[in-house]
């Protein structure tokens, strides 16, 4: 598991804003602030100095906070080159490293399209900063790419080391799990994963981060390719065979209509 501490800022109905600390944990950077009197609120209760903004994607309840943050504090705002992104003064593309020396931290930027167009993730220290991309046992709504665009995305998410703690920027756990127990009711890790976060959901606890290893064991999403997966989809959706990226559509699709 990640070693880079991480404060979760709960907002709204079910977003978590993401307070990563630095080597001197007084100094944090936030991602996907979309409420700034949220983060305020917590920097100020426990004296930390925000010395940057990190952005996935240009939705409101993930920028709603960045221009007055900005305002406030006077640091840089990191967000996707494709997006409009208030405030941003570092336009980021795959590949980019984002250098924050006030917390001798840096993050690889990934691209993953799909939720948005130009949606982009943080990754560094063990950790994945993947905004609206993947959930715990789910994925983002496919608004503005398709669906061989998300399926990469979370290939390369999925590529990543087991113990990679991916912060989520919903807790959507709960709902997504009745979801993958109807895809696949006979995955024993999802059964178990779902047991666990009923428990946790009934404390009133986050179910996020969670890591690359649960999430290839229990998300659908990450799962096209085998058989118990496909052959659910495929049998729901009532055709005798689909290729990869159709597999996928149809996945999302059945999840999109599910109650
Ligand atoms: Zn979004
Ligand atoms: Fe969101």
């Amino acid at each position: 598991m990640s070693a880079l501490p991480v404060t979760c800022v709960p907002a709204f109905d079910d977003n978590y804003l993401w307070l990563l600390h630095g080597v001197d944990p007084r100094h944090v950077a936030v991602v996907d602030p979309g409420d700034a009197a949220r983060i305020a609120q917590v920097l100020q209760a426990e004296h930390l100095h925000l010395d940057a903004i990190l952005v996935t994607h240009h939705h409101r309840d993930h920028t709603g906070g960045v221009q007055a943050l900005a305002d406030a504090y006077g640091c840089p705002v990191y967000g996707p080159a494709s997006e409009t992104i208030p405030a941003r003064t570092q336009a980021l593309v795959a590949g980019d490293l984002v250098a924050l020396p006030t917390l001798g931290r840096h993050f690889t930027v990934l691209d993953c399209p799909g939720h948005t167009a130009g949606h982009i993730a943080y990754a560094g220290h063990g950790a994945l900063f993947c905004g609206d991309t993947l959930f715990s046992g789910g994925c983002g709504r496919l608004f503005e790419g398709t669906a061989a665009q998300m399926l990469h995305s979370l290939g390369q998410f999925a590529a990543l080391p087991g113990d990679t703690a991916v912060y989520c920027a919903h807790e959507y756990t709960a709902a997504n799990l009745r979801f993958a127990l109807a895809v696949e009711p006979g995955n024993p890790d999802l059964v178990a994963y779902a047991a666990e976060v009923t428990r946790l959901r009934a404390a009133g606890l986050a179910t996020v981060p969670t890591t690359i290893a649960r999430e290839r064991a229990i998300n659908p999403f990450l799962r096209t390719q085998l058989p118990a997966v496909y052959a659910s989809v495929w049998q729901e959706a009532e055709v005798a065979h689909a290729a990869p990226d159709e597999t996928f559509r149809l996945l999302r699709e059945w999840k999109n209509r599910f109650r």
